[in-house]
This record gives structure tokens, C-alpha cells and sequence, in this order.
């Protein structure tokens, strides 16, 4: 059954392949039109076929037409692309202690990724946001990998409608945040974060650090050194995968300095 919904736009991670869908992005944030709030995910978004008045920003608040999902997490909605508006002015600002973000984030805070692991097992709940009790590292791995066989081609490929949309291009490197939650019986994490923004200060910052170890050390002081700092209120977004349920990625990051 359709209907529509208002949501805060959380999570925007760096487009995937899918088999099925072609070239799709995850997308996911808090429905603000319920009570409690609650999490959401659309899928599938093909974001680079979206109309450009329609490609929203996180913390965007947005309000767009879903139906129940095939995809088997609890959270996922499928939606009608064509109903999707972005609510103009409305944009959350940060501003110092993201005074404006934290009420609609803080009260989604869970304990741990180690709970939410967990939670996944009994309830099958795919997206969290948790404080990590300690970063130590930001690991960068060369990923030489080419898309897999058969995705190669959609990734490159011009869809009818969209012929200018450009090819997709493989980032060479993956960035994975190496924690301690704060569970006691915490043995650790190492996750990768997936969110578009760390693709993109890659691609972006290419051409001020042409040399490839200067240009990590930058991504590393930004999303280790300035988003992990002990003077922020840093927590991570955290999400499954759909056919690996029980492996969980890191969506995105809140750091707001502590008020
Ligand atoms: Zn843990």
C-alpha cells in the first residue's frame, strides 16, 4: 500500500552495482511524520538518473510516495521517484553542535554496534546509529578490483533515457574504520565506510594531492583526525548488506563538537 512520507535524508553511500537494478545508490534516514521517529531506507535509488531539482543532499528533509519493499529488511520502503520533493529552506544546517540535526539523530542512539549485531539476529533490524566508544584508526587498502564480471558493463553503460550521465568510476582504494564500541564484551570492528562524501573527497581532492600518499594522509587527517577528534559527539551510521545481512557497514558519520 502507497503512501506518502517526510524523512531527514541520513546516509547517501557511493553507488553500487546491482545485478537486478543497474547502477543504484543507499539511501536512508528518519521518518520525522511518525512518533517515535523512525528509520528508513529507500531502495532502489538510481540517484544519478534523478532529475537534478530532485538529487537531495543529506540532512535535506525530503517527502516522496513508498511502497512495501521486496527487499526483506524491515526498514526498506521502495520508492516512487516520480512523488519525490525536497522540502525547499527546510535543509538542517550543522552549525558548531548541529543544534538542529542532533534532535531528530540523538534519539535513534542505540548503545553499540556490538547490539546491534545482536538486534539484527532476533529482529532482523538493518540500520543503527551508535556512539563508538573509541576510533583508533582510519585503514586505507589499495582495491584494485575491477566491478565484478558482468557489472562492468552497466557501469559504463548510458542508460536510453540518461546519455549523458557519465561512467561510474571505481574508486581504487577502501576506507575502513577500525573501533571499539562500548559493549564490555567488545572484540572489535573493522568496518567500511561507504558513504558517497569519503568517494568523493577522493575523486575531488585528486587534483590539489596529485601524489596518491599525500592525497590518503589528507582523507585521513579529515574523516580520522577532525571527524573521530575526542572534542566531537562522534557517532556512526552503521547498515547491512542486503544478501550479507550479518555483515554491517559504516553509512556515514555524525560529529558535532561537543556542546
Ligand atoms: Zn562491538
Amino acid at each position: 500500500m502507497s503512501e506518502r512520507i517526510r524523512m531527514v535524508i541520513t546516509v547517501k553511500a557511493y553507488p553500487a552495482i546491482s545485478n537486478k537494478y543497474g547502477e543504484v545508490v543507499c539511501v536512508a534516514g528518519i521518518r520525522i511524520d511518525v512518533e517515535p521517529y523512525s528509520w528508513v531506507r529507500l531502495w532502489p535509488v538510481p540517484f544519478r538518473e534523478l532529475h537534478f531539482d530532485q538529487r537531495f543532499s543529506k540532512y535535506d528533509i525530503i517527502e516522496i510516495e513508498v511502497d512495501s519493499s521486496t527487499d526483506s529488511r524491515p526498514e526498506s520502503v521502495r520508492p516512487n521517484l516520480d512523488s519525490l520533493q525536497i522540502l525547499q529552506g527546510k535543509r538542517l544546517p550543522p552549525g558548531g553542535p548541529w543544534p538542529k540535526r542532533r534532535p531528530v539523530v540523538e534519539p535513534l542512539l542505540i548503545d553499540s554496534m556490538c547490539q546491534l549485531q545482536q538486534q539484527q539476529r532476533v529482529d532482523g533490524t538493518s540500520l543503527g546509529v551508535f556512539r563508538p566508544a573509541e576510533v583508533t584508526d582510519l585503514v586505507i587498502e589499495d582495491d584494485t578490483d575491477e566491478w565484478k564480471p558482468g557489472q562492468s558493463g552497466k557501469a559504463s553503460q548510458s542508460s536510453l533515457f540518461f546519455p549523458n550521465k557519465g561512467v561510474l568510476e571505481k574508486i581504487p582504494c577502501r576506507f575502513k574504520y577500525r573501533y571499539r564500541c562500548s559493549d564490555p564484551q567488545c572484540r572489535g570492528h573493522e568496518q567500511s565506510i561507504v558513504d558517497w562524501e569519503i568517494a568523493e573527497s577522493y575523486r575531488n581532492w585528486r587534483s590539489r594531492y596529485p601524489d596518491e600518499a599525500t592525497l590518503r594522509a589528507k582523507i585521513k587527517q579529515k574523516y580520522f583526525e577532525q571527524m573521530c577528534d575526542p572534542k566531537r559527539d562522534t557517532a556512526f551510521f552503521a547498515g547491512n548488506m542486503h544478501l550479507h545481512p550479518e555483515a554491517f557497514l559504516i553509512l556515514g558519520v555524525f560529529w558535532p563538537m561537543k556542546i
